[in-house]
């Protein structure tokens, strides 16, 4: 039976259900697929605006951006025409040797607004950081100092789960398994607000960062080609927000000792830290930017890796081994190209920042007895990302949370204990009321659970 002709309500666990078929089939990421005994797939059959419509005809209200690619909610009429009319003309073709429309306009647009002149695209986040970090140590290489292609990141910090990408992701639970096959760089202190000492604020707290990274620096430059860092939030790492001090620190310093900064904007780029690009916040311009998540507005998977004209330059030559040798079948994909410009569309009309800035204090005063809640510590937003820390002992509060969530037509899944909102940026008032009842409720019910539970081992997937 084909899954359109099948009759829309289907009890989760029936054999025939997309849920059941999908275990049967499909590997699905981050999980431990035994765990989905218990809690079967949640098959989704349309999407409109920020709600997800369910096989089992209940609606979610997606308040993570189906892990934060979503800008503008699901099937934006815009970003679907864009697509579409790209489909009635060129569906792809190879970049290498040719070129189209829509990837050199999606790369004169990138430039205008990032200050970065060069775009090389990849298919994912994962292989953005991969372009970076290879163009960086291959930029050394070129400029006749081999000896600089080591990378240091910070504490926390994710850049994706590919093995290369692993070097730089500083989570244990995504690395431990892999470790054997992974070049590991070194970390740093994080910036992280919430580590401020008595007495220090988020900027004090940004500057003895900046200290550390300075020593760490001094002693490693000549080694080292790149700081990788995500500008003002770790997002993977449970939230956690900087402040914007540090970024002018580490650009300075990347500056002294002639190290590369790779900003990693894949989840905080496109508007979502309340400017169009997190780090412009801090006045600075990294050597490379890596974009991806919301470049599409969530429709295809795209990356891209933007560049300055004096790295570029040094890959230019008549030696072809003195060129960036890196590819993927699907590089600057017309569709997906297209799908870029019809978001950087949305993003760039006019007062959308302004909205976001609206719509965020609406969602901040609708979210005020969560934020008060007596178990919540360190609440805290920036732009449109919210994140509350819980004071709990159950190891599996995130699940037991998720659960809740979803029993109340909620889609939200807190990394260890720290609930987080990164919603798309069209919710009217019913939606942002519905965020934060269901936000609190959740809370609720999976506070009343915690007495007299056993106790797996901790989990913090995104
Ligand atoms: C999601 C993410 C990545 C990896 O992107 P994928 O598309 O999942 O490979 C890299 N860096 C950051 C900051 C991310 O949030």
């Amino acid at each position: 039976m084909s899954p359109r002709s099948r009759p829309e309500a289907v009890a989760p666990h029936s054999s025939s259900s997309l849920a059941a078929r999908s275990l049967a089939s499909v590997w699905h990421p981050c999980t431990q697929m035994k765990r989905h005994e218990a809690d079967p797939p949640v098959a989704i059959v349309r999407a409109e605006g920020p709600w997800l419509h369910g096989e089992d005809g209940r609606r979610y209200l997606d308040g993570i951006s189906s892990w934060w690619v979503n800008l503008f909610g699901h099937g934006h009429p815009h970003i679907r025409a864009g697509v579409a009319a790209q489909l009635e003309r060129l569906d792809h073709v190879m970049l290498a040797g040719f070129t189209h429309e829509p990837v050199v306009q999606l790369s004169e647009r990138l430039a205008r607004l990032t200050g970065l002149g060069h775009a090389f695209y990849g298919s994912d986040g994962a292989s953005a950081t991969e372009i970076a970090l290879k163009m960086s140590a291959h930029y050394w290489r070129n400029r006749g100092l081999p000896g600089k292609n080591r990378f240091v990141g910070l504490a926390g910090g994710y850049h994706g789960e590919t093995v290369g990408a692993l070097g730089v992701t500083d989570i244990a639970l995504f690395r431990s398994a892999y470790a054997p096959l992974v070049r590991l760089s070194a970390t740093v202190a994080s910036p992280d607000a919430r580590a401020a000492r008595p007495g220090e604020d988020a900027r004090g707290a940004a500057l003895r960062a900046a200290q550390a990274l300075d020593a760490w620096l001094a002693e490693h430059h000549a080694s080292t080609a790149a700081l990788i860092l995500e500008p003002l939030v770790q997002c993977a790492a449970g939230m956690a927000m900087h402040d914007a001090e540090y970024l002018r620190q580490a650009r300075a310093l990347c500056d002294r000792y002639q190290v590369h900064l790779v900003a990693d904007e894949i989840a905080v780029g496109f508007g979502r830290t309340g400017s169009l690009f997190a780090h412009q916040q801090a006045g600075i311009r990294p050597d490379f930017l890596c974009l991806s998540k919301g470049l599409t507005g969530g429709t295809l998977a795209l990356s891209a890796v933007l560049t300055t004209d004096e790295v570029y330059g040094a890959f230019y030559d008549d030696d072809v081994a003195r060129g960036f040798l890196h590819s993927h079948s699907y590089t600057g994909n017309p569709l997906a190209c297209s799908a870029a410009l019809a978001t950087l569309d949305l993003l760039e009309q006019p007062g959308l920042l302004q909205r976001n800035a609206h719509l965020a204090q609406a969602i901040d005063t609708a979210c005020a007895a969560l934020t008060g809640h007596a178990r919540v510590r360190h609440a805290r937003r920036q732009g449109m990302i919210w994140a509350w820390d819980v004071d709990t002992a159950l190891p599996d509060f995130s699940r037991r949370y998720h659960r809740h969530a979803m029993a109340r037509g909620l889609l939200l899944r807190p990394i260890g204990n720290t609930i987080y909102a990164m919603p798309p940026y069209v919710l009217d008032v019913q939606a942002v009321q519905h965020l934060a009842d269901g936000a609190l409720a959740a809370l609720e019910a999976t506070l009343a659970e915690e007495a007299g539970t056993a106790a797996p081992a901790e989990e913090r997937l995104p």
